[in-house]
C-alpha cells in the first residue's frame, strides 16, 4: 500500500467519517473516504463478514440489454467499471478477490424465447459500448448442437444440460463473478493497515443523529463518538435505525420515505473440480457459479467449488426464537434451488456439498420514479434535511456489482 502523510486516526477523538456497518457496502465507503484523505472510523456490531456479504455466490449478472433505462445504464456502468476497481484494490492489499468475467448461459426451453433473445443481442449492440461507442461486450444466440461442444467439464460433460436447453442458450460476454467473502477481506485489510482507517468490531449503533455541525453515534455499551459525517451501511438492519429517526417519523432520501425489510436467503457449495474456464448458468432464479482457487483448491492446486443459490424467504424471524439464529440458520428442507441446479448441470449430479450458508439481505420497499416498481435495488444517498448522514444499502441481488460506485458518500 502506498505511504501517504497523514496523522494516525488511532487515539484521534473524532474521525472525518463513521461509517455503521463493515459489509461491502460501508467497507466501499470507507475506501473512497481513506483515499480522499479522510480519517475513517467503521463500527461493525458482529464481525466482518456477518452480515449477506459474508457468503459464496457472488454472480455479477447484468439486468437484460433491451428496454434500457437509467437503471440499467447504473448497473452496466457498474459491471463495465468492476474489474479496474478490483484490480486497484488487489494491487493495494495483494489480496486476490476471486473475480473473474466469466459470462453467463441461459438456457433457451422454449421457441418463443428465440424472438426476444434477438432483440435482446441488438440490446447488447447498442448499449453494452465502450467510451468510443463500440460494442464492448456480447449477447449471442448459442444452437443446441454448439452447447456441448463449447461448454463442457473437463471430463467433457455438457456444462449445460442439452434436456433444458432444447432451443439452444443465450450466452453474455458481460457477466462475472467475485468470490464475496474475498472481496469483502481484501476490503476490510484495506480500511485495516489504512494508517487513518480503523474497523471496531463487536460495536453495535443504536442511532446517528445530526449533532451541531457534525454528527455523533450512540452505542450500545453507552458511549457516543462524534465525527464530521456518517454513513449508514448496516443492511437490513439500517431500516430500523432509518425508521427511529426524526422523532420515529424515519429518515427520507431522494423524496422517499426510506423503508424495506430483510429477506433470507440460502446457497450451497459443491466441489467438484474444474479448469476454471466455465459461466455462470442462470435460470428460472437458480444461479451456478464456479469459483476460482481463492475460494479453495484440490490437492492438485486447482479450483474445485461450484456455488450455487439462491432462495427468498420473508418471514424468517420466527424461524427460531433467537433472532441470529433464525437469521443464519440454514433450511436442510429447502432445497428446490439445488434440485434444480442438478438438473440444469449434469456434473454436479455427484459433487457433494461441502458448505451450506444462510444470511439475511436488504430489500428496500421504496418504488422506482421510473420503473413504478418496488426495489430491489441498492440505495445510495444523503438523508433530507440531514445532509452530514448519508446512507448506503445494499439491494437484492447485484449490491457486488455496484458498491464500488458510492464515491460521494
Ligand atoms: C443467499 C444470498 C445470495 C446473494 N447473491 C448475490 C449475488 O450473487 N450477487 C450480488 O451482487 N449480491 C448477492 N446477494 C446480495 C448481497 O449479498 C447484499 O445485497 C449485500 O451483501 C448487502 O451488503 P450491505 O453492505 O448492504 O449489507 P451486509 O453485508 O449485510 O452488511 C451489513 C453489516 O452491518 C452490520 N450491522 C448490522 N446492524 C448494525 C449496527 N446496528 N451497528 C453496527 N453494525 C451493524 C452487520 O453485522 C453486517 O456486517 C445475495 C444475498 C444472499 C443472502
Amino acid at each position: 500500500m502506498s505511504q501517504q502523510l497523514h496523522t494516525p486516526f488511532v487515539g484521534q477523538a473524532q474521525p472525518d467519517l463513521v461509517v455503521a456497518g463493515a459489509g461491502v457496502m460501508g467497507l466501499w465507503a470507507a475506501r473512497h473516504a481513506l483515499k480522499r484523505g479522510e480519517s475513517v472510523l467503521v463500527l461493525e456490531k458482529r464481525e466482518v463478514g456477518a452480515g449477506a456479504s459474508g457468503g459464496f455466490l457472488g454472480s455479477l449478472m447484468p439486468h437484460m440489454p433491451d428496454r434500457w433505462n437509467a437503471k440499467k445504464q447504473l448497473q452496466y456502468d457498474g459491471l463495465a467499471s468492476l474489474e479496474a476497481a478490483v484490480g486497484e484494490l488487489e494491487a493495494d492489499t495483494g489480496l486476490d478477490c476471486g473475480y473473474r468475467r466469466c459470462g453467463r448461459l441461459m438456457p433457451m426451453k422454449h421457441e418463443r424465447m428465440l424472438a426476444h433473445l434477438e432483440e435482446r443481442i441488438a440490446g447488447a449492440r447498442d448499449w453494452w459500448t465502450d467510451e468510443d461507442g463500440k460494442q464492448a461486450y456480447f449477447m449471442e444466440h448459442v444452437p443446441p448442437e454448439e452447447l456441448g461442444r463449447r461448454f463442457k467439464t473437463p471430463d467433457g460433460t455438457p456444462w449445460l444440460s442439452p434436456d433444458l436447453a432444447e432451443f439452444g442458450a443465450s450466452h453474455d460476454t458481460l457477466s462475472a463473478r467475485a468470490h464475496p467473502r474475498s472481496y469483502l477481506m481484501a476490503l476490510a485489510a484495506y480500511v485495516r493497515n489504512h494508517p487513518r482507517g480503523e474497523i471496531r468490531e463487536g460495536a453495535h449503533v443504536l442511532a446517528i443523529e445530526t449533532d451541531g455541525d457534525g454528527v455523533s453515534a450512540s452505542l450500545a455499551d453507552g458511549s457516543r463518538i462524534g465525527c464530521g459525517r456518517a454513513v449508514i451501511a448496516n443492511g437490513w438492519e439500517a431500516y430500523a435505525l432509518l425508521g427511529a429517526m426524526n422523532g420515529g417519523k424515519g429518515a427520507v432520501c431522494a423524496g422517499q420515505p426510506i423503508t424495506g425489510r430483510g429477506v433470507k436467503g440460502q446457497a450451497v457449495l459443491f466441489e467438484l473440480a474444474h479448469d476454471d474456464s466455465l459461466p455462470i448458468i442462470y435460470d428460472s432464479g437458480t444461479y451456478i457459479i464456479p469459483h476460482g482457487t481463492v475460494a479453495g483448491s484440490d490437492e492438485e492446486g486447482g479450483p474445485h467449488l461450484i456455488a450455487a443459490g439462491s432462495t427468498s424467504v420473508d418471514d424468517w424471524l420466527g424461524w427460531h426464537e433467537d433472532a441470529e439464529q433464525a437469521r443464519k440458520a440454514f433450511d436442510r428442507d429447502d432445497t428446490a434451488f439445488y434440485d434444480h441446479a442438478y438438473e440444469l448441470a449434469p456434473a454436479l449430479e455427484h459433487a457433494p456439498i461441502v458448505r451450506r450458508w444462510a444470511n439475511v439481505r436488504p430489500r428496500n420497499t421504496m418504488t422506482d420514479p421510473e420503473t413504478g416498481k418496488v426495489g430491489t435495488d441498492a440505495l445510495f444517498g444523503a438523508l433530507e434535511g440531514q445532509e452530514n448522514i448519508r446512507v448506503a444499502i445494499g439491494g437484492f441481488k447485484i449490491s457486488f456489482a455496484l458498491a464500488h460506485l458510492a464515491h460521494e458518500l
